[in-house]
């Protein structure tokens, strides 16, 4: 279409255009057949173009599959190396025990087999990956792939008592630390090394230094990884590094996950250990660190140019810190809140106030309300769901992890697997500068409890505002009495449970698919219950939007998550947990890091108020944080250690 469109436009007068030169066929080039159907659409000239032309295309596509059919058999006439490697490179694995028996009675010992033919296959998978050419789920397939060759051969290697570990490239300890439970990123990378070769020892979730530590020096690890989700998870990092340190450890050190950067480990990691201590983005790039690591040849040179660059960044830092940003003191940012007159907003007043227990929510209702395009961010695959189906980089891989998630989600559906939880509430509420003071009657007159917030502080253009979370809710002094929310979902332990029978029979694949199906169910069933709360509170109930709108949270108020930008302050969510119930009522605990166990959670508070919104505090200075110990009644060091990353000084 694009190419008898460009043909028909310069002939019109077209001179300039920008184009995609890889979509572009020569239009004389185009089947005569299909170049009639695509003009009848273009230039419009049959009333059922459109109609003829779909047709067309399904008859292209259903050719399009017996041609694999007939692939498929093609590929089985090969040699046994050539079959094993095309089953690992495509993700088959259909034919691998039988493929791995041929090349077991063919080769001298089973671990020639991997050595030989499933090595050089994993190989063409690392290099292929390594380039850009192939995609998360497709290596996480191959592995699967590998694994089930592996686990055919075990029994014959155990008879002649070899190993296959003998062989790896290296070993590698890798663990979540303690007070974290975020797990599918370290899966996954455990997964891409493992096929490459690499020994991987998971521990899994929540391990303390020790344990890590101990078993890296039993097996002789030659590397170590630590992942982590939460900010808390960042000090625990430094605290491994010191004690690696004070050990005698020596080797690399890996760090990993969403709120790791290449700043905090070199400022704040890196200086306590001697060893190399990389951080490393994602499972895409960890192959290539790992082996330079290993390489007698390559790792000094990586080592003093990861030295280099890290003291570069320390250096750069000092400087930029000796600056500082430009903050306004606490009281100046109080004077420049958001602010409305009271008197004259419209205050939701909700039907029913206190606790809403929610059981038996229907998973098939709430699945509806799923937000996929993080779901192929955690396959790596960038873009936005829907048009990442038909991306030119990702859309095939994308259409088929899809397809295979809507299938498994079916399955979980139909069989019950997830147990879906809520607790929600709405509060009478007033705000005390940067407080929200919440009762348990509508007279206000009860406390229950307070929530404390941050205000921005880092300077910016002069008539702007300061936010703090408290500025959306009715003011004490204002005499008004206004409302706040809260919430805490799940999907369960469940999600976990249902994983680990994939993960017990080596299916990596279907382990981690099921994994970040929980995640997406529980953000479904977080977006699922602020829209009832929402009703609840009677501003909800004209509303009529649709799931993108949904998504894209079109609607009034907001529900952020302590541990996010506008509410950093992970602790908060003490106070969260025994208004709620949270534990008793549906069962996910606060770790000592305040991760939350089932990781497959989500909570957060509700605000109403039209005009709310999501801000980033950003950095804060030592006479906000001694007001906000002050006000939480902790000491400064124990808000200092929770509110490090926002700290503006050392
Ligand atoms: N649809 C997404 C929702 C999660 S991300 C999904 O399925 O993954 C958006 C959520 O993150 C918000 O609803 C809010 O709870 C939280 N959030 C985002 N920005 C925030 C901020 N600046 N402060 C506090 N919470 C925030």
């Amino acid at each position: 279409m694009h190419a008898a469109f460009l043909y028909h436009a310069i002939d019109a007068g077209l001179d300039m255009g920008i184009v995609n030169a890889g979509m572009l066929a020569v239009y004389d080039e185009i089947d005569s057949e299909l170049r009639e159907h695509v003009e009848d659409v273009l230039l419009n000239r049959r009333a059922d173009a459109t109609e003829r032309l779909i047709e067309l295309a399904e008859r292209v596509k259903s050719n399009a599959s017996s041609q694999t059919e007939e692939t498929v058999v093609e590929w089985r006439n090969g040699s046994v190396e050539e079959r094993l490697s095309h089953a690992l490179v495509k993700g088959i694995s259909t034919f691998v025990d039988e493929d791995t028996e041929e090349a077991r009675q063919k080769l001298p010992r089973p671990l020639d087999v991997i050595e030989g033919p499933l090595m050089d296959g994993m190989k063409v998978v690392g290099e292929l990956f390594g380039k850009g050419k192939m995609f998360l789920p497709q290596v996480v397939k191959s592995a699967r792939v590998m694994k089930k060759a592996v686990a055919y051969l075990t029994p014959y290697m155990e008879s002649e008592k070899q190993s296959a570990s003998g062989s790896s490239r290296g070993k590698m300890v890798i663990a979540t630390v303690k007070g974290d439970v975020h797990d599918i990123g370290k899966n996954i990378v455990g997964v891409v090394l493992g096929c490459n070769n690499y020994e991987v020892i998971d521990l899994g979730v929540m391990i303390p230094c020790d344990k890590i530590l101990n078993t890296a020096r039993e097996v002789g690890a030659e590397l170590i990884g630590l992942s982590g989700l939460i900010t808390p998870s960042l000090d625990e990092m430094i605290h491994v590094a010191n004690e690696m340190e004070r050990q005698g450890f020596t080797v690399p050190l890996l760090i990993g996950g969403a709120t790791t950067s290449k700043a905090h480990t070199a400022i704040k990691i890196a200086p306590k250990y001697s060893g190399p201590v990389v951080q490393v983005l994602d499972a895409s790039l960890v192959v290539g660190v790992c082996n330079d690591l290993l390489s007698a040849e390559r790792y000094d040179a990586f080592a003093s140019e990861l030295k280099a660059s890290q003291l570069a960044l320390r250096e750069r830092h000092a400087a930029g810190g000796s600056k500082g940003p430009t903050l306004l003191t606490l009281k100046e940012a109080r004077s420049k809140r958001y602010a409305t007159d009271w008197r004259r907003e419209v205050i939701a007043k909700p039907e029913r106030i206190g606790l809403t227990e929610w059981n038996d929510l229907d998973t098939a209702t709430v699945a509806e309300y799923i937000d996929w395009s993080p779901f192929f961010w955690t396959w790596e695959l960038k873009g936005l769901f829907p048009a990442i189906l038909s991306s030119d980089k990702y859309g095939q891989q994308a259409t088929e992890l899809y397809e295979e998630a809507r299938a498994m989600l079916k399955r979980i559906i139909d069989e019950g697997r997830f147990r879906l939880r809520a607790v929600t509430a709405i509060w009478p509420a007033q705000s005390v500068d940067d407080d929200v003071v919440v009762y348990s009657n509508e007279d206000a007159t009860e406390e229950l409890a307070t929530f404390h917030f941050l205000r921005q502080q880092k300077g910016k253009a002069s008539d702007s505002t300061y936010y703090c979370l408290a500025d959306f809710v009715a003011p004490r002094a204002s005499e008004e009495i206004d409302y706040i929310g809260g919430f805490a979902v799940t999907a369960g332990h469940e999600v976990d449970a249902f994983a680990k029978t994939f993960k017990e029979k080596g299916d990596d694949y279907n382990a981690i698919l099921v994994q970040a199906l929980g995640d997406r169910m529980a953000e479904a069933l977080a977006e699922y219950m602020h829209k009832q709360v929402r009703e609840q509170w009677g501003f909800g109930q004209s509303e009529s939007l649709d799931t993108q709108q949904l998504i894209n949270e079109d609607y009034r108020g907001i529900r952020p998550a302590a541990g996010y930008p506008a509410c950093p302050d992970h602790t908060e969510k003490n106070t969260l947990w025994r208004l709620l119930e949270v534990e008793n009522r549906v069962g996910i605990e606060l770790t000592e890091s305040y991760a939350m166990y089932p990781g497959s959670s989500v909570s957060g508070l509700y605000f109403s108020h039209p005009e709310s919104r999501y801000f980033n505090v950003g950095k804060i200075d030592k006479d906000q944080v001694e007001d906000y110990a002050k006000r939480k009644g902790i000491a400064v060091e124990t808000a200092e250690k929770w509110l490090m990353p926002n700290l503006s000084y050392e």
